[in-house]
């Protein structure tokens, strides 16, 4: 673990106000305790039962935030304790949700993932289908969870300003659709190799891996 650059990401985020959420895939238990150990506590996982086996070995006061593709049968698993889901990408999945909510008399906070990639690999809600998503999202009376924001991953290049111009486009989606959307405050985007641009574009919620934690083995 990398405490120097941790510290320096931490300065970073709060020059912009942007939360740090640490990307701890693939990390042991111990590595992200050492982590922890220097005053985070917001975690993001991307598979469930990666983060259900660890969930239950770590401290109850991490806030764990699922960033991955959720599978709804995998919804169940989670849902229990899940602080932010990041990856919001249909209503079937938002239905899923709401049910497992109530089942456990809980309410779950959950983010669009927008497609702003070039990569076809990549989930998400295509832009151009956003509105389209919020208009259903605003007629479907969902009492158990919120959908607190957006979240998206630009392309995995080293043109600048493409990347930058992917975040511009997440940026507008996220203030025009807040203008229809009372809770809308979380702006997720940023990682290890783009979260300086990400800050500069308006991101409030940067999430960092392998800066921190080095490369993913
Ligand atoms: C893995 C992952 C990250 C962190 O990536 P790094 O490049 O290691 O910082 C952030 N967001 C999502 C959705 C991821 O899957």
């Amino acid at each position: 673990m990398d405490a120097a650059r941790l510290t320096t990401i931490l300065q970073e985020a709060e020059r912009y106000r942007a939360q740090l959420v640490v990307v701890s895939k693939n990390q042991s238990v111990d590595d992200i305790l050492q982590v922890y150990d220097h005053g985070i506590r917001h975690f993001g996982e991307n598979y469930a039962r990666e983060l259900c086996q660890k969930q239950c070995q770590l401290p109850a006061d991490i806030h764990w935030h699922f960033i991955g593709h959720l599978q709804t049968n995998k919804v169940r698993k989670i849902i229990p304790f899940i602080a932010l889901i990041q990856s919001a990408d249909s209503q079937h999945l938002l239905d899923v949700l709401e049910k497992e909510a109530i089942r456990y008399q809980r309410s779950v906070r959950c983010l669009l993932q927008v497609h702003i990639a070039r990569e076809e690999s990549k989930t998400g809600i295509k832009p151009e289908r956003l509105d389209e998503f919020i208009e259903l999202l605003l007629v479907s009376s969902r009492s158990h969870i919120q959908v607190v924001g957006l979240m998206g991953m630009a392309t995995l290049t080293d043109d600048e300003q493409q990347i930058r111009k992917e975040f511009r486009l997440l940026r507008q989606l996220f203030e025009k659709a807040r203008q229809r959307l009372p809770f809308f405050q979380i702006l997720s985007m940023g990682m290890t190799s783009d979260y300086r641009i990400a800050l500069e574009e308006g991101s409030t919620m940067i999430r960092i891996g392998s800066a921190i934690f080095g490369e993913r083995k």
